[in-house]
């Protein structure tokens, strides 16, 4: 591509936190900023302070570019701060977490009861030979237990690394392989539309595939345990794998029985607490690895004052865990901050498509963080059904995963928010390990489609190829790469086994910032708006274009749900703009449709980012995670064979897609 990216989408609301939340808020000094930008080590200091240190660090940051240590000498453990002291400081009574299962069980656990449980199934860890630095993968349903795992693994100094339970036998054993896991922790099964994914059934296919360095398999009862974990429902039809004596151990033998006691494990600042493979949106997944003391300050920070989290809230991430997100901000952050959480096992569409809005009428959710691909979801199935529940528990408002589109940010808060909630977009990565760019919710006021500011301390800006700073003056004209000037603490340490990738991908591109591979352009005010992956930006007729910005022109569209667009081969201009696009309920694709959805983005950001294409689809391909991948689209197109496709979530879109596209060309 040339030096930087043309920008057409002006968005010009603004929206003013109320004075009520203003006054309240855990940020409300607005020289935070600069306090934080005149001694950035010193404001990560004060954070790190908060947590409990068995001893202090000699020295805050050692930087060797592009390692870092941060708290040099301290020690700590993960576990300890999250839960235990909790119960030292008299909140051992707290719910810490609200477990809801798809079929409608609920099971809650104190900070008391989770510091026992945890205990116990880091006993039972123990029990089946695992020790400090040895590597556990964890492939569990979303609910208690997991959180409780890894809490156990961190526990006992064992990184853990938790593959989404809705990943294949072949993306367990790849996995498991690349970082040498010793042992794989399941449940029999977990609940999915109504449906049982067989977890265990799962790993014995990943381990007849071959996981060389994997002795042994835990296996907790999730579905198959009648009275219980299912609320006396009957046990159902399932397959249950086969177990292999001397491999397979029942977690109700090893860890039930096990002692409610079980010491913190002293861990170094640096330890590694875990590895976590990326999405897989751009490629094959890379194995982040996170430490200790600088990844639960930044965790602890960016959910105290971006979530601005309270006592008394109720907090609702709906992430799943084996993102980052369910990383940092349901399991370790918001635990770290001693919080009230609910955790919900399921899908959206589970009893019916207000699930979600039933689930925070039941149990007053404050605190709502959430993906804009859901929120697209939600727009397409409409609003009467958020309408007929009780949301008034809400008082925020987050998203995470992708840009989110101006029209999606206004339904949010329009029909999810009711004009009340302060929505924070958050841009981060598995590799940031927390918030980076985001609104303090009691500071800035919020535009739709931007996630406004550096949080206090990042050293986040926009360089154009050269590695000039563009964001400073640019008034939002022009758009760049996202980079990220100076190390921060809860920063990746690296990818598992492959330094030389980590080098390439993140630290080659410039030699004086961390290149995160978004694209992104900074307002008149300074407001960062993020533009898609920098792979994914189209030259057309000599215009770098944003895939963003003309899939936002088109959800402007009354008729769009969800749209994708990519640049296809064109002889002429390059690259042409093909766009996917997924309409609404109540409206049926035709040529008129085609041509004023077309149109529409014309006007809306000029002619030259009009598709060229427009092709009406049920679905697009996206990751596990929701994410579209549209280097898949790009596949098709353009006639290539697929890249990587362990990742996505249902294989039939891509094949469909394809069907469709050949019949087309
Ligand atoms: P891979 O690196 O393997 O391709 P991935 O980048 O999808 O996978 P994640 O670390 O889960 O893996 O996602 C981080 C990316 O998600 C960011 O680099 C960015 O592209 C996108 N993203 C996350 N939050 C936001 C946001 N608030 N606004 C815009 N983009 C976002
Ligand atoms: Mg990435």
């Amino acid at each position: 591509m040339s030096d930087t990216i043309e920008t057409f989408l002006e968005e010009s609301r603004v929206f003013e936190p109320s004075a009520e939340f203003k006054a309240a808020a855990n940020a409300s000094d607005p020289n935070i900023y600069e306090k934080a930008e005149a001694d950035p080590e010193g404001w990560w200091v004060s954070w790190a302070e908060t947590l409990d240190w068995s001893q202090k660090w000699h020295t805050v940051l050692e930087w060797n570019q592009p390692f870092a240590k941060w708290f040099v000498g301290g020690k700590l453990n993960a576990c300890y701060n999250c839960v235990d002291r909790h119960v030292v400081s008299g909140k051992g009574d707290k719910i810490a977490l609200i477990g809801e299962g798809e079929p409608g069980d609920v099971r809650n656990f104190t900070y008391s009861q989770v510091k026992d449980r945890v205990s116990q199934i880091a006993n039972g860890l123990k029990a089946i030979g695992i020790g400090k630095g040895d590597i556990v993968a964890v492939y569990m349903p979303m609910g208690p237990e997991l959180a409780m795992t890894m809490l156990a693994c961190a526990r006992i100094g064992a990184p853990h690394t938790v593959i989404f339970g809705g990943f294949t036998a072949e993306s367990i054993a790849d996995r498991a392989n690349n970082c040498g896991a010793k042992a794989i922790v399941t449940s029999d099964g977990t609940w999915r539309r109504g449906k049982i994914v067989e977890l265990k059934r799962i790993v014995d296919e990943a381990m007849e595939l071959g996981c060389s360095t994997v002795d042994k398999v835990l296996v907790f009862d999730r579905v198959g345990k009648p009275g219980t974990m299912t609320s006396g429902m009957a046990t159902p039809d399932y397959n249950a794998g086969t177990w292999v004596d001397g491999r397979d151990v029942k977690a109700a033998d090893v860890c039930d029985t096990a002692s409610t006691d079980c010491p913190c494990e002293e861990m170094d600042a640096e330890d590694l607490l875990f590895i976590l493979y990326t999405s897989g949106s751009t490629g094959k997944p890379k194995g982040i690895m996170h430490t200790t003391g600088g990844y639960l300050t930044g965790t602890t920070a960016t959910t105290k004052l971006v979530f601005d989290m309270k006592d008394e809230d109720i907090y609702w991430c709906t992430a799943d865990c084996g993102w980052v997100t369910g990383h940092s901000y349901i399991v370790y952050g918001p635990m770290s901050n001693g919080c009230t959480q609910v955790m919900y096992e399921g899908a959206p569409d589970a009893q019916g498509k207000d699930r979600f809005w039933k689930i925070i009428e039941k149990h007053k959710v404050s605190i709502l963080y959430t993906a804009p691909t859901a929120i697209r979801t939600f727009m397409k199935w409409g609003e009467d059904l958020p309408n007929g529940c009780d949301l008034s528990s809400l008082r925020l408002l987050g998203s995470v995963g992708e840009p989110i589109n101006p029209e999606a940010w206004m339904w949010y808060h329009r029909v999810i928010g009711r004009e009340r909630c302060p929505i924070v977009d958050t841009w981060w990565q598995t590799e940031t390990g927390g918030i980076m760019v985001t609104p303090l919710p009691g500071i800035v006021s919020t535009k739709p489609g931007s996630a406004t500011r550096p949080f206090p301390g990042v050293g986040a800006t926009i360089y154009d190829e050269d590695g000039n700073d563009i964001g400073a003056d640019s008034d939002g004209e022009v758009g760049g790469l996202l980079v990220l000037k100076r190390p921060w603490p809860s920063m990746l340490r690296g990818i598992w086994g492959d330094e030389d990738r980590y080098r390439d991908v993140y630290w080659s591109k410039f030699s004086d910032a961390y290149f995160a591979g978004d694209g992104a352009k900074r307002d008149a005010d300074g407001f960062f708006w993020l533009l898609g992956r920098v792979d994914d930006i189209m030259l057309v007729s000599g215009h770098n274009i944003s895939t963003m910005e003309v899939e936002s022109a088109l959800v402007d569209h009354p008729a769009v749900a969800e749209a994708a667009v990519i640049g296809k081969q064109h002889e002429v201009k390059g690259q042409a703009i093909a766009a996917f696009v997924i309409i609404k309920q109540g409206f049926e694709p035709s040529d008129e449709l085609r041509q004023e959805i077309r149109m529409h983005v014309g006007q809306k950001i000029g002619p030259v980012a009009r598709p060229d294409d427009l092709i009406f689809t049920a679905d697009v391909p996206k990751t596990r995670s929701g994410k579209i991948m549209r280097r898949l689209l790009r596949d098709i197109a353009e006639g290539r064979l697929l890249g990587d496709t362990t990742t996505l979530a249902d294989p039939n879109v891509v094949a469909s897609l394809q069907a469709e596209h050949d019949k087309e060309s």
